[in-house]
């Protein structure tokens, strides 16, 4: 039986735990550690804000300064190679720091089955349940769908966050529905 139980972006609480000595289990489904933050949030949107923004200084400032920038374009594919890149190297950190402070990592998705039991459904197919005294649940959120649902969310047309990190094309024109801090980001990237 574990003392304490996380579920991440957990993943800095999990290794908490595991420094003051806790058997501590960390179970995310993602499969990538690090959650909304280091694969689908922070990072990757700002990995393209900061280097939308360099090419907006290039067209836009440089000349002021005395540097000409002639034909500065946009390599998308490579854009979002680079993106990854970030992501990628951020994420796969996060399991050795689990393991070196000895807290277990369960690659799947859990649910409470009792106040104290949370079973994993595993990647492999396989389950396992886990107790624990102390759980914290660190679940994150999810996009909301548009009231009504008129628009769909398929990632395609109708973009989440998430969606508008990857999209295949720089489209032509864009609607943005929700103006807060998200909205904005990524929008000035576009
Ligand atoms: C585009 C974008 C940009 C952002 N930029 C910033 C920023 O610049 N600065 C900032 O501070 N914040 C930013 N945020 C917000 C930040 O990403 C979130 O506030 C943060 O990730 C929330 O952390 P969390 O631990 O609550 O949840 P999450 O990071 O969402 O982690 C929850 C994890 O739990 C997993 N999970 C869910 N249910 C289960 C289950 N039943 N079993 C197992 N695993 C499960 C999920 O797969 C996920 O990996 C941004 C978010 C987005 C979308």
């Amino acid at each position: 039986m574990a003392n304490f139980l996380t579920v991440p972006l957990g993943y800095v609480a999990a290794i908490k735990g595991g420094q003051k000595g806790l058997k501590t289990v960390c179970i995310d489904g993602r499969g990538a550690l690090g959650g909304t933050c280091l694969n689908v949030g922070c990072i990757p949107s700002k990995a393209l804000l900061n280097a939308t923004h360099k090419l907006h200084e290039a067209q836009h400032s440089f000349k002021d300064l005395g540097i000409v920038a002639k034909e500065v374009s946009v390599d998308y594919a490579q854009l979002m190679k680079s993106k990854e890149k970030a992501v990628k190297g951020l994420t796969s950190g996060i399991e050795f720091l689990l393991k070196k402070n000895k807290v277990d990592y369960l690659h799947g998705f859990g649910k409470f089955v009792s106040k104290s039991e949370v079973e994993v459904a595993l990647k492999d197919g396989s389950k396992d349940t886990i107790k624990a005294k102390n759980i914290i649940i660190a679940t994150g959120s999810e996009p909301s769908k548009l009231p009504g649902n008129v628009i769909p969310i398929d990632e395609k047309y109708c973009v989440s966050s998430t969606g508008a990190l990857s999209l295949e094309k720089i489209p032509k024109k864009m609607i943005i529905v929700g103006g807060g801090v998200i909205g904005l980001e990524l929008g000035s990237v576009y």
